[in-house]
This record gives structure tokens, sequence and C-alpha cells, in this order.
């Protein structure tokens, strides 16, 4: 280090001229008169020395040598005084009450939908935090970076503008405390340094010379070193700049991937250093290198070193630019001030402009720093910011054509920084004013589109380029961010200038009035699909800049008037064409129109209507403000021609019509594509809606029967309905009645939508109501389906939630799917069956929902128009066409041939048109009729329907016809609305009666009334009745589904695997109760209960075939699954010491770190059968393309049944039915005491001991220094308590129970297969004893009772596993397992003096029990005979090895007592704390001390209960499933009282457990003493280095916040611990231990046995055994992974308000966690299903097979 200084201090020799502390130097400084020369001259001298080293540069002491010669300095000469003290003190004086913190990609942003102008305001996670807004309706999302806080900015929030931290005032932020601190010295120094500082910056930046340094700087010896250096493009992938650096450079790939690293992050890296003709030569190798990857070359320049050093510092120099702008608000405005003056005399603009200018040509690290400065300076001052802004505009087209042709992304382009300007309301305006930036706008877009001009000056795209008009959108966005805030003061100049934007847009919307014409292809169908894509995306794009475009207009008469006419000439000249062509007459019942003569199917025609749609819209507007009739004053009548505005959006409706006929099958799908957005959400506002308009303004405009001429002539049907057609051809006829009924439905919408604000008396919400109705109607939806249907404003809202409330109710959704919106009862009466937005579909699936609904209610089917409300003013007349000629001609004509059997030209929809055309001028007129006197009302349909017609052929009324057409049974469905017709009929007769004969009026009014008051109430009691039976139903349906909701949530796992199998439907498993009656329900010792054993005949789910399970068949098998688990450890991401091939599994660490589960999904097969399906499944897998489904190698296959990832079988192998004879059992009580069992035991472990040590005296170990005479003890005595041969088990079972033990043994122990291992047994008994643990936990965990809620399948499995464990071990060598029963034993009986022992404190008992129990049957092997102990041994050995294991555990619990806890709780001694105290004393003894004295004994007899209970509860579930003996009631149920006595006296315990000691005190107190002198003990206790305390805490996945934005919060505080960039990161929280995780980033890979895996799957490996849960913050999504390459995605447990996840916070709703949820995650995991699920999840949604999860 001190030689380091030195070398420094020397390199400062180098030029002696200059002072050397900073203070003597910045005192120099500014002795000298020009600052800016002496400044230079020292950056000349320093900079190239400091930059040196370019390849390899010490970062730390490059930065540390820059500050301490240069801005140590530079702080001093501008403060005149200690920097440090200084800036310390600015810093108190406050901060500037804007945040303007800088968005880095990744970050989260918060907006408040209440408060904020427009959705481009968004908050800081700390000022968000502090804010307002965190209760109001927020949305969070993630930035991609560029932008910044908005925080303190009053023109970004309609309220609280300020979080605590920016407020001004608080902190006396007030501008004089920060004069204060800024003396006049310290202004005068900043305006002498700050110019020649940004003046530097500026010069360096976009110095171009690549040899040569300005002459200033270039003081020094010239240098001959060099750099290649390679850019950043978006052209090469990641591989081909490796692949080009690799060869070019022959470099490793490690390098090479560091250097393009660093060329992505930073824009630009030196490659090579050295004399400029091998950087050259370096540099087109690199070139032709990548040339030969792709078609581009890379971006390779040879720069001269110092140019590059000087450069570096630049960056440097601004920002530390930025950090002292940072204090003060008289730097920023000193610094921008620098900026902006323009050098007189020069040519060049001012300095902020020409850097933006050079914007396009730097690369990315650079363009970061600048845009930065540009924020932390001018940004953060209004009036400079205003001055920028003006700038901006000022070279607007300059900058965008240059974004345009440039490759960077938008995020970090200067032009990306307009939606910090153009959205500021003042400011837009100012802009609009001062610079007419709305024409400077659509004057750049008309300058950069015309590349796409046809000859007709219209815009074509075919065969664009998607990334580059993917930038013009840019520009268009431009505008949008202008017009978004509506102004509400009107200047006469702001007029005028928007009104000259408005023109200039005009001319954009001129391009495109009419373009991409087609012509309807005939014979041959199209080659190739012509491009569309670009044309629809321009008109979203523009979608809601029209609809602001109109509200602008429409803030005053006049300019709305002005603007009209504007679009009206812009229209007609475009109609040009229309206006000259052919003319021709259209003549229909005595009605003549003359029209041009012009077919949709035969011309041209366009979709592309922009000027004839804002006409329209701005028609509507005129009407809501009430100035049509001024619209002569400025659109003259003769010029107006409503003919010619109709023309084109008619036009289109008809070319839809015709699509949907099949006429143009042969242009291919882009017009199918077209016509669809056409009609959806994202367009329709600007097409579809203002095309109906339109008409409609046609029809208020027009001669009814004209119009109407009009529209039967352009779709082609005025033959049709001349009755002229006698076509027999069937396509034909299918044509014709698909255009009519394509015609009513556009004539019924031109009728009937009225729900547009000045079409009719309609408010906006009415129409958002009338939009989620209609939805609705079809089935009930969650929140964001309703979202995606409406149609979005400016601002991104829907307004959905200020209305949802009024027409539905929200239904929670459960423990999985999401929460919907159903109807009110009371807005059915809304629906319209021909609501103009319903799709084809959705119509259907409509009126099918609601005809249903009727039908259940007992109500007729008809589904009449609802009642529409009245047209403006403006619009009344359309109702005209409703009653004119031509439509009853029309609607007879339907008729006519309906009821005309000969007839095919109509179909039943079409009827149903004519019947909503029908209904709707009845009620038209009714309505007319209610309002005013009779003979006001000139509507008369009525009239005009009962007419008669004229010919012969049709001398009858419609009334007549829908009489017959009631007859006719093929319209059955239809009878309902015929009705309905009738009686309105009716209903208007009565009306028009009523007033002309007053006096009869009065009685017949009340005779209609009291007809129907009758009427209504024959109704009210048939739908009284209708609706209590109704009620009964629901009610019996919903009982029912909630029961089977129920039980399928509760059991779903269970319910998934059995739903299946016949005859299996009792999910919880049925005991065997009915045989038992009264027998003993004791499992160990001489009182033990029979086997409960019943015939199991089981069903193969492969061949179906039925067998019993017994010893001597052949094996039937439990599909398996064996993993490895941490869900018990108490010690997590606990790591394994050893490898598998060295590890000894036999004594299980009490922190149970690593265990082994077993589970099963139940499912039985025959083992032939399973190994035939095993063997196809490998076969057809090696086909398979995604053969990583799951891994053959290690055996994995899918159940054949439910599917679940299994890796082996159990077999089944029966309970052996035991009954021991109580007399003879009591016999042997009086003779076999522990005392003497032991020394049995022991006599023949000593046995065989002498055998194998053959010859040598046998060494008895001796217990008992007094008693018994070893002589009574010998080998053979062991058998004379009662043997029986052994069992014989089919060599089928054998092989099974060999091949599922090598599988535990392999898994467990991550080893490859080895059947005749000495640990394969240990490895079985250890699954065992882990399996029962876990099962104990998780129904612990459930509070469930111990027996009677197992599952079928954790019951079988079980089962199987305790009888597999059993029949392993006749598998073995004997001689083995009595090797493993020894180790085991000696752990309890420590005489026995095996080596490694554990201590009493280091090993999990409840292993040992399993172990010893397993093995202890070998002590009966003989040589000649195959041995077992005989039922009443086999009871006695079990119950005396529990009590001895017991009575350790108990030893085990109090010594790892927690003594510390606060003894609050006082209880009356009892006599168990009685004899606690006592036994502890007597321990204290032996451990000299060590043991906590003084615990009161209430306390200890409290803690050992608590403790010992799982080990109690882990024992009865072995030895039941082991022995097969009924437990206790208690157990079956959930009683947590009597659960502690049950279990006692189920393993012949007694209730106080201390009383075993006294029992057996002869016995106990040597074993005690034993026990507790273990120097290895006392140790353990001594140093209490981790001990495991009982009973063990249960796992749980980590407490999650329940607000969502509290962990984006904590994820924003994550830093990557490799790297120090602040570059894009993926933070992942494990949930099993809180570790936050940098996950899918090169920085935090790990290599793996040589493959490189993320950082989350090599966390799993040591938290999770490799399985692990994990949550990605920044998506709010949950993955579970496992292994290595296996994954799957879950829905987070995180619920917005309306109860729906949102995974990728693309909808940004406030988040909250549900606990639920959060619940059923844990199950899974404590349930070991988390592999199941991954296995289905990959099984199901093939899609993610494209995920690396290896890298995750
Ligand atoms: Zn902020
Ligand atoms: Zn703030
Ligand atoms: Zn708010
Ligand atoms: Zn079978
Ligand atoms: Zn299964
Ligand atoms: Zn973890
Ligand atoms: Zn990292």
């Amino acid at each position: 280090m001190a030689g380091e200084e030195a070398e420094g201090a020397e390199r400062m020799d180098t030029s002696p001229e200059l002072p050397q502390t900073p203070q003597r130097l910045a005192a120099w400084w500014d002795q000298q008169v020009d600052f800016n020369t002496a400044f230079l001259h020292h950056l000349a001298q320093l900079v190239p020395e400091i930059y040196f080293a370019e390849m390899d540069p010490d970062l730390e002491k490059q930065e540390e040598n820059a500050q301490m010669s240069i801005f140590t300095p530079l702080e001093w000469c501008l403060f005149g005084e200690d920097p440090d003290i200084c800036l310390e003190k600015l810093k108190h004086s406050g901060a500037f009450q804007l945040c303007g913190k800088v968005f880095k990609s990744g970050e989260t942003t918060y907006s408040c939908r209440d408060c904020a102008i427009d959705p481009t305001c968004v908050l800081c996670m700390d000022c968000f935090q502090n804010s307002a807004h965190k209760n109001h309706r927020y949305k969070m999302h993630t930035s991609t970076g560029g932008g910044f806080c908005d925080c303190g900015d009053t023109e970004a929030w309609k309220t609280g503008p300020f979080c605590i931290n920016h407020e001004p005032g608080r902190v006396g932020t007030a501008k004089e405390t920060l004069h204060c601190s800024l003396n006049e010295v310290v202004i005068a120094q900043a305006r002498k340094i700050f110019p020649a500082v940004i003046k530097y910056i500026v010069e360096m930046t976009i110095w171009e010379e690549e040899k040569e340094l300005p002459p200033e700087l270039q003081i020094r010896e010239k240098n001959e070193r060099y750099y290649c250096v390679l850019f950043n493009d978006e052209h090469h992938s990641y591989d081909h700049v490796i692949y080009s650096l690799q060869r070019a450079l022959d470099c490793e790939l490690l390098e090479a991937q560091l250097h393009t690293t660093a060329i992505d992050k930073e824009g630009r890296r030196a490659v090579k250093a050295g004399a400029y003709a091998a950087c050259q030569e370096a540099k087109e190798d690199i070139k032709s290198h990548s040339e030969n990857v792709s078609q581009h070359p890379l971006h390779v320049e040879v720069l001269y070193s110092e140019v590059m050093a000087h450069q570096k510092f630049a960056l440097r120099l601004g920002s530390w630019m930025n950090k002292i702008m940072s204090y003060s608000s008289d730097f920023r405005q000193i610094f921008c001030q620098a900026c902006l003056i323009e050098e007189p005399g020069s040519e060049n603009p001012c300095l902020i402009s020409r850097l933006m200018l050079w914007d396009a040509k730097l690369y990315k690290g650079a363009r970061k720093i600048l845009h930065e400065l540009i924020f932390s300076s001018f940004f953060m001052e209004m009036e400079y910011k205003k001055l920028f802004a003006m700038e901006f505009v000022k070279y607007y087209k300059q900058l965008q054509k240059e974004y345009i042709s440039d490759d960077h992304d938008r995020s970090i382009s200067i032009t990306a920084l307009s939606v910090q300007m153009f959205t500021v309301p003042t400011l837009a305006r100012h802009l609009i004013e001062e610079q007419n930036v709305i024409s400077v706008i659509t004057e750049t877009l008309l300058e950069v589109l015309p590349e796409y001009l046809d000859r007709n000056n219209k815009f074509n795209f075919q065969g664009y380029s998607q990334d580059k008009l993917g930038r013009v959108y840019a520009v268009i966005c431009d505008l949008k961010y202008i017009l978004i805030s509506k102004p509400t003061i009107w200047t006469e100049r702001l007029r005028m200038q928007f009104l000259e934007g408005f023109q200039s847009f005009l001319k954009i919307l001129t391009c495109m009035q009419g373009m991409e014409e087609i012509r309807r292809q005939v014979g041959q169908h199209i080659e190739v699909d012509p491009d569309w894509e670009a044309a629809i995306a321009i008109q979203m794009q523009l979608k809601n800049i029209l609809l602001m475009f109109q509200e602008w207009c429409a803030c005053d008469e006049d300019l709305l008037l002005v603007a009209y006419k504007e679009c009206h000439k812009a229209v007609m000249k475009c109609s040009t064409g229309f206006i000259s062509s052919r003319k021709t007459i259209v003549q229909l019942c005595g009605h003549t129109l003359e029209t041009k003569s012009y077919r949709v199917s035969e011309d041209l025609v366009s979709i592309h209507l922009p000027l004839s749609r804002t006409l329209a819209g701005l028609h509507v507007r005129l009407s809501r403000l009430g100035a049509i009739s001024r619209l002569h004053e400025f659109v003259p009548f003769e010029d107006f021609q409503i003919e010619v505005l109709v023309e084109y959006p008619l036009r289109c409706l008809v070319l839809v019509a015709q699509v949907v006929a099949e006429m143009w099958r042969r242009n291919g799908l882009s017009l199918i594509s077209q016509v669809f957005y056409y009609q959806d959400v994202k367009c329709r506002e600007e097409m579809y809606d203002k095309d109906i308009i339109m008409l409609q303004i046609g029809a208020s405009l027009m001669e009814p029967n004209k119009f109407l001429l009009l529209v039967l002539q352009r779709y082609e049907l005025v033959d049709a309905f001349n009755n002229t057609v006698a076509t027999k051809d069937q396509d034909m006829i299918k044509q014709y009645n698909t255009l009519i009924e394509e015609m009513l439905q556009v004539l019924i919408y031109i009728v009937g939508e009225r729900y547009v604000p000045g079409v009719g008396n309609v408010s906006k919400e009415e129409v958002i109501m009338r939009e989620i109705i209609h939805l609705l109607c079809i089935e009930p939806m969650p929140h964001s389906a309703i979202a995606k249907n409406l149609p979005e404003n400016e601002n991104n809202e829907t307004g959905l939630e200020n209305v949802i409330s009024k027409v539905a109710i929200f239904k929670k959704p459960g423990i999985s799917g999401h929460g919907v919106y159903e109807l009110k009862e009371e807005s059915l009466k809304d629906f319209n069956m021909y609501f103009y937005h319903y799709s084809k579909t959705q119509h259907s699936k409509a009126e099918h929902m609601q005809k249903k609904r009727r039908k259940q209610e007992n109500k007729d089917e008809a589904l009449p128009p609802p009642p529409p409300p009245d047209f403006c003013p403006a619009f009344n007349k359309v109702i005209n066409i409703l009653n004119c000629d031509i439509m009853m001609h029309i609607l007879r004509t339907i008729f006519e041939r309906a009821v005309d059997t000969d007839s095919n030209l109509w179909t039943e929809g079409m009827l149903q048109m004519a019947f909503h055309l029908l209904a709707l001028g009845l009620l038209e007129e009714k309505q007319q009729l209610q309002r005013a006197a009779e003979e006001e009302v000139t509507f008369d349909f009525y009239h005009k329907a009962s007419r008669l017609g004229s010919s012969s052929m049709n001398a009858q009324n419609i009334q007549m016809l829908l009489e017959k057409l009631k007859g006719i049974p093929q319209l059955e469905g239809q009878k309902d609305m015929v009705t309905w017709i009738l009686q309105m009929f009716d209903t208007v007769k009565r009306l028009r009666e009523k007033s002309s004969l007053i006096v009869a009026t009065i009685s017949e009014l009340e005779s209609i009334k009291n007809d129907e008051i009758t009427h209504d109430k024959e109704k009210a009691e048939r739908k009284r009745k209708a609706e209590a039976a109704r009620l009964h139903r629901q009610k019996i349906m919903a009982q029912m589904s909630a029961l089977q909701r129920n039980f399928i949530e509760t059991h779903r796992l269970m319910y998934d695997s059995t739903s299946e199998m016949p005859g299996k439907e009792d999910s919880i498993m049925e005991e065997e109760s009915p045989v038992i009656g009264d027998s003993s329900r004791i499992a160990l010792g001489p009182k033990r209960g029979p086997t409960v054993t019943e015939k199991e005949v089981l069903t193969c789910i492969l061949c179906q075939e039925e067998q019993e399970v017994k010893i001597e068949n052949s094996a039937m098998v439990l599909s398996a699954c064996v993993q490895k688990s941490t869900a018990l450890t108490q010690h997590r991401g606990k790591p394994i010491d050893l490898s598998g091939e060295t590890l000894d599994p036999l004594f299980m660490d009490p922190d149970l770190a690593h265990g082994t589960y077993t589970g099963s999904c139940g499912h039985v097969m025959h083992a032939v059968c399973w190994q035939k399906y095993f063997e196809a499944v490998q076969l057809s897998s090696q086909q398979r393309i995604h053969g990583d489904l799951f891994d053959l190698e290690s055996g994995e296959y899918l159940c054949p049944l439910c599917k679940s990832l299994c890796n082996t079988v159990i077999p089944i192998i029966p309970l052996q039915p035991q009954k021991i004879n109580s007399e003879n059992a009591e016999a042997l009580a009086q003779l076999l005491t522990l005392a003497r069992w032991i020394q049995t035991v022991l006599a023949r472990i000593s046995g065989y001991n002498m055998k194998h040590t053959k010859g040598e005296t046998p060494t008895v170990p001796v217990l008992f220094n007094q008693g018994m005479e070893d002589s009574t003890f010998e080998f053979h005595s062991i058998l004379s308590f009662g043997v029986q041969s052994s069992v014989k088990y089919s060599n089928s079972i054998k092989e099974m129970v060999i091949l599922f033990a090598t599988t535990i043994y392999r898994i467990g122990l991550k080893v490859p297969p080895d059947e005749l291992d000495p640990r394969v047994p240990m490895m079985t008994w250890s699954t065992c004893a882990f399996t029962v643990q876990a099962i104990e936990n998780l129904l612990g965990d459930e509070g469930k009772p111990l027996f009677g809620a197992l599952q079928n399948r954790q019951h079988n499995g079980l089962k199987a596993l305790m009888q597999f464990a059993l029949a392993q071990r006749i598998t073995c060598p004997q001689a083995l397992i009595q090797k493993h029963l020894l180790r085991l034993l000696s752990v309890v009986l420590p005489n026995l003096k095996s080596e490694d022992t554990p201590n009493l404190l280091s090993v999990d008992l409840f292993h040992v029990l399993v172990g010893a129990v397993l093995a202890f049957p070998s002590l009966y092997c003989d040589d000649t005979v195959d041995l077992q102990p005989s039922s009443v041994s086999s009871s006695y050995n079990h119950l005396y090895l529990f009590h001895l294991i017991t009575m350790a555990h108990m030893l085990q619990i109090l010594l790892t007592i927690d003594t510390g806890l606060p003894l609050a709780q006082v209880e009356e001694d009892g006599e168990e704390a009685h004899s606690a105290s006592s036994f502890l004393a007597e321990v204290s003894q032996y451990t000299s001390g060590l043991t906590g004295c003084g615990v009161p004994g209430w306390y200890l007899w409290a803690s050992l209960k608590n403790g010992i209970t799982p080990y109690l509860r882990c024992a009865a579930l072995f030895f039941h499933y082991l022995l097969g003996v009924t437990p206790p009631e208690d157990l079956l149920t959930n009683s947590t009282e009597g659960e502690y006595s049950a279990l006692c006296s189920y393993l012949s315990l007694p209730t106080n457990l201390f009383l075993l000691f006294q029992e057996y005190w002869d016995t106990a107190r040597p074993l005690l003493q034993r026990w507790c002198a273990d120097p290895a003990l006392l140790n353990c206790l001594k140093q209490k280095s981790v001990v495991v305390r009982y009973p063990r805490k249960r796992n749980s996945l980590i407490e999650l916040p329940d607000d969502y934005s509290c962990l984006l919060n904590q994820a924003s505080h994550f830093r990557c611990p490799r790297s120090a960039d602040d570059e894009r990161k993926h933070p992942v929280l494990c949930l099993f231990c809180g570790a936050i995780l940098c996950s899918q980033n090169i920085c935090c890979q790990e290599i793996v046995n040589g493959e490189e895996v993320g950082a989350c799957i090599f966390h799993a490996l040591h938290c999770g055994a490799g399985v692990c849960i994990f949550l990605k913050i920044r998506e709010c999504r949950v993955v579970l992974v496992e292994g290595k390459a296996r994954g799957c995605a879950y829905p987070a447990p995180y619920l917005d308000e309306y109860g729906e996840t949102d995974p990728g916070l693309k909808r940004g709703n406030p988040l909250h966690l549900s606990h639920e949820r959060y619940r059923k995650l844990h199950t899974v995991w404590q349930q070991h299903c988390i592999i199941e699920e991954i296995a289905r999840s990959q099984e199901t949604n093939q899609m993610l097979f494209g995920f690396n999860w290896q890298l995750l």
C-alpha cells in the first residue's frame, strides 16, 4: 500500500509547476486569470496519467487519484474551505422539494389513479411509502428505466404532490436557508468553474477525432498507444460477439465473455491495446469475423489512448457535477445558464443542444450519464425545464429523425425525455403557444412517413420494417403526451396554434383516409397475404389521440365549428373521385334514388377512414353542445352533401357483411384480421362505432326512404327485396341470407344504439354500465376480464370501478380460482340481444344464457329490446326510418317469406331481427303516446304496420302475418316473442284509441289497467310459485355443491388421485372398527391386542384384474416416490458434510436436517404390469422430443392413473396375524423382567461375537454387579421365550423388496444403485422413521387426529412401507443386520462398547427405535433354522426396546429443556411434578450439576409432556402400521385432552412417565449413570453447542408482509452480492429461509458437477435438498423447483381486491396476502407434493419447456 502511494506521489511530481495539496492547487487556480485554461492544463497533464490503464484498470486506485488530484482541488476552489465540512452543512440545509430520483430498469414505480394528472406521473418507492397515495387506488409497475420520480411536482398531482420527505418547509427547505448557506463568494466561484467544467464535458463527449486531442489538451509528447474499441449494437447476439472476439483476438472464452458483458452494459469497450497498426488489424479482423456470422459487421473503432482517457474522465466529471448540483438550487441554475449560453459569433447551438444533437452518436454508458446530468439540473428547476423544453422542440425534428435511424432502445435515447416535458400541463400549453409544438410533431411525422406513401399520396405499409415503424410510433406518442391534459383557459394564441396543429394533423389523416385499398378476389386465391399489422397498429396508436383532438375541439363552440369545417373540407377533398363517378337509379316501392354506381364486391374499398370518423366525432360533440343549428354558418347546406359523407363508412360496413358472408375468402387471412380489429375493443371507438354514428347522422338528415334505398343498394340487396331473385343455388341463397341479416343488424344499431353522449341523452357512466351489463349477461366475469373488454381512455382508465357496484355483485374467490362479478337481478332488464359490441359468439352465448335463465324462473322466453333512451334533438329523425315505406316493405317481405312454405330466402335469425325492429317501432310509438296527446304524435308505426300490402301477393298486414307465424311448428322458439309483439300492438292501439274518445278513455284506461292488473296478478302468482320452486332447487343444489367443494378442497390431492377409481369414493381411511369390539387396544407388551387383518383384494389399475394380496402370491405394488427432504429440519441450509459414498446413515442427527421421504399416490398395480408399463414408457419416451419431462435414468415415470411423479414402487405385503395367549404371556411376565431381558440379549450378542472371533473367551458385558449368575444367561436362552419359523415370501415379492430398498438407498444417499451395500437396510429404516415423522408433523400442524384423518394414500403408503421394512430384513445377511443392531442398541446400552456410538444428545431416538425394532428379530437367527420370535416374545421385545428408548428420550428432553423462559405460570405441584423434581435432582448428580437445578417441578413435567408427545405419536403410528393393533378411540377423533393418556395406554406406558424409571429403578439407575457420564454428552452440555430442543419447532414458510409493496420495497434495497453495478436484477425470495437471491444472472451462477446453475437452483440444493419454493419478487410469481432442470410456476399467494393474482404485475393493482393460499402452499410443501405439482404442470403445460430452469 505504501509503495503504491509513493508511486502516486512520484507521478504527481512529474508536474513540478503545480502545487501539491488540493488546497494550494485551488488557491493557485484562483490566482490564474483564465480559470478555463488553467483547468484544462491541469487535466491535460493528469487525466492521461490517471486513466492510463484502460484494458485492466485498478478502478479503486483510479478513483482515488481522480478524487485527490482533481475533484478535491475543484471543491476547495469552489467553496474556499474544506469541501467536506461545507457539503455537510449544505446537506443539512435541506433537500429541494423535487425528488427527481431516476429509475433504473426493473425498479418499481407507483402511480395514483385518484390523484395523478396522467399515468406517466409516478413516484419512487420511498416517496410512495411516505405519501398519502399509499391509501388510494394506486398502481405498481416495473420501470423500463429512464424516467424519474415526480414527487414534489405540483403539476403532476391533483392532490398530495409531496411525500413527507419532500414537503416544503419540513426541514427548513425554504429558499432562504439555501441562500444563507451559499454566500456570494461561492456563487461567484461557481460561475467561474461550471462553464469550464461543462464545456470540457461537452467537447470531450462529442470529440470526433480518433487520433488527435484538442490542441489545448495535447501538451504532452504524443505516445503511440491506441485501443481497438468495440461498440454495442442491437444486431448482434451475445454469442455472436463472443464468437467473433474469440476468433479475432484469439482469446479465452472467459475473456471474450467479460468483454461482451461490459460492452452490453457500457456500450463500448477497449478489447485490444497497442500500436495503431496492430489495433487497425484487430479492428478488421473483428469486423470480418462478425460479418461471417451475421450480415452486419460489428462497430469497431481505433481510438487514441488519451482521447479515450479524456472521454472517460469527462463522464466521471459529469457524475461529480451531478453530486454537486444535488446540494443547491443555485448550483443548478448556474449550471443551466452555462449550458444555455450560445457562443457569440459561433454557428454552434448552445452546449446542451450540442449534447442533445450528439446523443444518437453516443454509446450507452455515456448517454446514461448525460441524461442524468439533464435530470439533475434542468428537470429540477421548473424555469430551466421550460428553457430546455424549448431547445428540445427547436431540434425536435432532427432528434426524432436520428432516433428513427438509431438502433438503440428508446429508453436510452434523448427523445425519451419528451414525456417528462410534454405531459406537464403548463409546459405543454407554453410549447403549443410559443413553438407550435403540435405542428412540429405532426410535421415530423409527415417528414418521416413519406417513404410509406403510394402514388395516390396514401400510406401503404407493405414490406415495412417493424422496428423502424415502432420508432415512428414514439413520435405519435408525443402527440398523445402533448394532448393529455386539456387546457382550462383558452387564449386567442392557444386557439390559433391549436387549430394550426389540428389542420396539420388532418394532413396525416388525409394520407390515411382510404389507404391500403383492396379489391375482392374472384377465381384465384391471393398469393401472399398483405401486411396489415402496421396500419392497424397505427390505428390503435391514434385511437386516443383522435379522441383527444375531438375533446380539445369541443372545448368551445366556435373552435369546434371551425374544426368541423376544416375536417369536412378534408373529407370532401378525399371524395372527389366518388363525386365524379357514374350515376345509377334505384327504385323500390315507388321510391327512387339517384346514386353513384359503386359495388363493394367489385370496386376498391378501404377499412381506414379516420377523416370521416373524426367528422362523425365532431358532429356528435356539436350535437352535445347544441350547436348543430349553427353548422350552416360554417358549412353551407349545398356543400354539406350528406350522401357523400355516409358513403365510405357504409362501404366499410358492407365489407364486413360480405366478409361474414364469405364473399372475400379468397382474399386471405389478413382481411379477416382487419375486420376483427375494426370491431375490437382496442380500435372500435375510432372505427366501427364512428361508422355507425355516421350512418345515424345520415339517417337523421336524409329522407328515410332514400336512406334505406342507399343502404339496400350498397348491400347489393335491392333485388333481394324486389322479389326478383329466383335462384335455387343454395350457396347464393345462403350468401343473400347472411347479407340480409347483417344489414338488418346494422339497421337495428342505427335505430337502437343511442348510448353515446350526443347521440342519445346519456351520461358517460350510463354508457359504461351498459357495456358491463352486456358483458355480464354472457357470464359472470373476473374484474380483469371486464376491464379487458372495455375501452381505455388516454389515462388507461375504463371507468369500471365507479359504476360496477351499481350493476353487479362481487363474489369472493375460494382457495383457488378468482373472484367474479355477477350481474344484479335488476340490471337484467337492460339486456339487449342485439347489443352492437357483441361478437357473433358473445351474442349467441348471451342469448342462450338469458333464455335459460328465464326458463328457470318460469318466465316466457321473449327477449324484446329494452326501451332505449331518447335521441338528442340532432338525431331525433333517425326513428323515421322505422316507419317509412321501405322499412315496412322489408319487414313484410321477410314475414311473408317465413310464412310461405316454398321460400328459403329467410332464416330464423333474420326473423328475430325483424321482430326486434318491430318491437323498437312499437316501443317508440308507445313512449311518444305516453308523453304527448295522440294528435301530436306523428310517428305512426302501428298504423303503417297494420296497413295491407299493395300487391295482391301481400294482401295481409303485419299483424296477420304474425298470427300465422305463431302457428308454424318450426318457429316454436319464437312464439313468446311474437306474443309479446302482438300484445304490444294491442297496447299501442289502446293508447291511440284512448285519447280519441276522452270519455271512454278513463274507463278504458282503467280496463287496460285492470287487464294489466289481473294479468299481472296471474303472472305474479305463477311467478311466485316458480320462484319458490326455483329457490328450493337452488338451495339443494347449493348444499350439494358446498359439500362437494368442501370435500374437494380439503382432500384435493386424494380426490385427484382417487376420483377415477371405482368403489374408492370414501376418502378418509376407514378404521377397521367393526371387528375388534372390546378387545385390547394396547400395542406393546403381554397385554397387546390382536392384529386386525382383513382379506385384501386389490384391483390393478393397469389390467383391471383383481388379486388377493398374499405372501405366497406374485407381488402387487404401489406406485411411489422417494425424495430427499428438509421439511422437518431444525437447521435450515445445513450442508451435508460427507458425500453419499462415505455417509453413515444409521444414526439420524436430532436436527433432522436431511431425511428421505417415501410418498405414494396410493395406486396399485401388479408388479408384472408395472414393469411392462415402465418399459413401454422408456421406449416411447426415447422417441419423444421433450424427453426431459422426467428422468428415466433414475427410474422416473408418471403414475398411469393420476400422473403423479413416481420413481419406484412399494411391494404390498400383508400383515401377519398375531395373537397371544394371555395366560402364557402372564406367566412369562413373572419371568422376563427388563433386567433379565437385557442380560439375555447381551448374552446372545456376545455369543455371536464369540462365534465370529473364534476361540477367544466370550466377554459378556456385565451391566449389573450384583444379582444373577452369569451362567444363567447363555447363547440360546433368548430362544426359550418363544420362537416360530420365519415367514416365507414369494420370489416375486422378494424381488420387489430388493428393488425398492435399492431405490431408497440410491436416492437417499445420491449414489449409484448397489443392492449389496451394507447401508441398504439402514436407509430402509431411516425412510420408515422419517416418513412417519413427516406425516405426524403434518397431522399435528393441521390439528388433525392421529389416525382418523389420514388420507387414503398416506394410509396405504405407511402400511405398505412398514410391512416392506419387516420383509426387507430377510433379504439381507443376518450377520449384517446384527452388526447394525448392535450399534443401535449401544446408544441405550452403553456397555455394549460399539465404535462410533453417538452420545445421547446427538441422535434422533425415534430413528433408533424404528431401526432396533425392525432389526431385532435378527438375533433369533441360527445357522440351521430360520427362526423369528414368537408373538409373545415379540411383544416383550417391542415393549422393552420401547421403554428403554423412551427413558433415554426423557433424559434427552430434560437435559435440553429451555430454562431461560419466564416462568409465569404457577401450577399446583402434582404427583408428576414431584417425580420430575426428584428425577432431575438425581440426574444433576451424574452430570456434575450441569443440568438446570431449581426449575420447578410442574415446569419440568409440562415441558416433558409437551416435548415427548411427538415421539409418542410417531411411535403409535409406527407400531400401528407394524402390528395392526387397533388404536384407542381417542386417537381417532380430534381430542387433545384424551390424546396423551390414549397414547400412553396404547404404548403400555404409565401416564406419569417417571414411574418408568421407578419401576425399573435397579436397571434404570446404572443406565442413567452411564448415559450421563458420557464425556461427549457432558461436553455438549458444557458448551451449550447447538442443541435441539423438544418438541422440535414446526417449519413453516417464512412470514410474508400483508402488503405486496412492502416486499417490493425490500427487493429495491437488494444488491447483488457479487457485482457492484445496478443493472436490472431479478431478486428472488426463498420462501423456506427468507434469503433473497440474484436470479437469472451470470454474476451469481455457480458450477455444480461441472455444470452452470443459477443462484436459485444452487440455493435450493442446500436449502431444500434440491426442492425449493421461490417468490420472484418483481413479477409476483411463485416458482417451484426440483433438482437441476425442473420447475414450474405457481400462483402467488397475493390477490388484488378483486380476488385475482397478477403475474408479472401487468395490471398493477394493490396486492394483499391471502393467508388461505399461502397456507395451501405450505401444505403442498409439507405433504412433499412439490415434485408432484411440477410434474403435473409440466405434463399439462408444455409451454414452459422453453425455460431453462437450470439457470434460475
Ligand atoms: Zn421520489
Ligand atoms: Zn418524495
Ligand atoms: Zn392519490
Ligand atoms: Zn395388472
Ligand atoms: Zn397414482
Ligand atoms: Zn432458502
Ligand atoms: Zn448477482
